[in-house]
């Protein structure tokens, strides 16, 4: 009944809002099906048993189509299933299909899909946010009833944002990356999406796990993430970092995170303001170090081994250079283009070792800030949702708006975004909890006790 109720929602607002590249009706029911068997003859028991999700298109499910939105992957049909897709299959989840993203997760509004922008069920002439848009939207539409995204610079936590909807980036190496199609290796990490902070700590339990095959996994020793949902945040400690409230952040959003602290405050936390610092170079190491990375792991895209291939070439240069320039879009061809260059020779130390300095320092400046608080408070994204269409003409605005999220991959700590209030043109807000590496149940607190 549970896939059946999400397959009409997705049939009945699909047109509006276009939150999946792929719709796996008929696998659906057969799976709802079999997993009903085994929860009636008991085999399978947990929260997750029965209930249909929604997978980001950049993670690998065997016998389904995945193609990172993108057109050299229009007919990739992987031999595989990624493990955290895995984990959620052993716990009874049913796959309805694959979500739309920005293509290669390159983006932040969802509009650099191959296959059609989705848009923000809340208002459709707005962005849903991105890259992990069309998990957010699907989750905000009811179209199902929590989705996996991936955040490489905020890519769960700025669609939860601007969707009105709760997402949570782990700590680095607490889920597998097997099976997510690379974008910045050293910063990307799979995540819930879904509708509060109950669901998305119950999803993280469920796919976090030490997986040989990802050599960046990590052996967690406490993940009873559902044991932080106590409404006590009592003698808690929470940063505001004073360097998050400057110019470009909207008035709206501004005065919600400020209300947020408030009402912690009156639960008993002990919310002060410090200087975080090096905020502003966040944006810069990021995109030198994600496109760097992104240049390096794209390269398998050629034409030979899968995805698209051009029809006419003369021989195997013409070939690679055909594909590639037919099969990438402009701003996947722009972060190649950039990361290739950064990592020139001559080049290398003036940008990518530098960035990879200010990586350190902002690490160290987060962990000066840990030894002192719990948690930092702060806004997911400077404003509300953005009108489609605005930012794809100013690629470098797009970019500023990532300056809240980036530094917490940078890093490798966990955040969280959930929604805060609602603005004057009927858009949410969404507020963001970081936490030290590892302290994942420190953020869940919190926000649950927001909530
Ligand atoms: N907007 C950022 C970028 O374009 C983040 C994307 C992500 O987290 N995947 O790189």
């Amino acid at each position: 009944e549970a896939t059946r109720a999400a397959l009409d929602a997705i049939a009945a607002k699909e047109d509006a809002v276009h939150s999946f590249v792929t719709v796996d009706e008929e696998g659906a029911m057969k799976r709802a099906a079999e997993v009903q068997k085994l929860i009636d003859d008991g085999t399978l028991t947990g929260p997750l048993a029965g209930v249909p999700v929604a997978i980001k298109d950049n993670m690998c499910t065997k016998g389904m189509l995945t193609t990172c939105s993108s057109k050299i992957l229009y007919n990739f049909i992987p031999t595989y299933t990624a493990e955290a897709v895995l984990n959620l299959e052993k716990a009874g989840a049913v796959i309805l299909g694959k979500t739309n993203m920005d293509e290669f997760a390159m983006g932040s509004t969802t509009e650099t899909s191959a296959f059609g922008e989705t848009k923000n069920p809340w208002n459709t002439e707005h962005v849903p946010g991105g890259s992990s848009g069309g998990s957010c939207a699907a989750v905000a539409a009811e179209e199902c009833f929590y989705a996996l995204g991936s955040d490489t610079g905020g890519s769960i936590r700025q669609p939860s944002a601007f969707c009105g909807v709760t997402g949570i980036k782990p700590t680095y190496g607490t889920v597998s990356r097997y099976g997510l199609i690379a974008y910045g290796s050293s910063l990307d990490q799979i995540g819930p999406v879904a509708k509060d902070v109950t669901d998305c700590a119950t999803i993280l339990e469920t796919i976090t796990s030490y997986d040989k095959k990802d050599s960046t996994s990590i052996q967690r020793e406490e993940t009873d993430f559902t044991s932080a949902l106590v409404d006590d945040v009592k003698g808690m400690k929470i940063g505001i970092p004073r360097d998050y409230f400057g110019e470009g952040l909207d008035a709206e959003v501004k005065d919600a995170i400020l209300a947020a602290a408030k009402k912690l405050e009156e639960k008993g936390a002990i919310v002060e303001e410090f200087d975080l610092s090096l905020v502003e170079y966040a944006i810069p190491a990021y995109y030198v170090i994600a496109d760097a990375e992104a240049s390096s792991n794209l390269a398998r895209f050629d034409g030979v081994k899968y995805g698209y291939r051009t029809k006419d070439y003369e021989g195997l240069h013409n070939m690679y250079k055909k594909s590639r320039s037919e099969g990438f879009g402009a701003e996947v061809k722009r972060r190649i283009m950039l990361g290739s260059f950064v990592l020139s020779s001559g080049y290398y130390d003036a940008y990518y070792l530098k960035a990879l300095r200010t990586k350190a320092l902002i690490k160290q400046a987060f962990d000066k800030a840990f030894a002192k608080y719990d948690v930092i408070l702060g806004p997911a994204a400077p404003t509300t949702a953005p009108k489609l269409g605005e930012s794809l003409s100013d690629p470098l605005k797009m970019y500023l708006g990532d300056i809240y999220t980036v530094s917490v991959n940078l890093a490798g700590l966990p955040g969280i975004s959930l929604p805060c209030g609602i603005d004057s043109k009927g858009l949410p807000i969404g507020m963001q909890l970081i936490g030290d590496c590892f302290k994942e149940k420190n953020i869940i607190r919190a926000a649950y006790a927001f909530e």
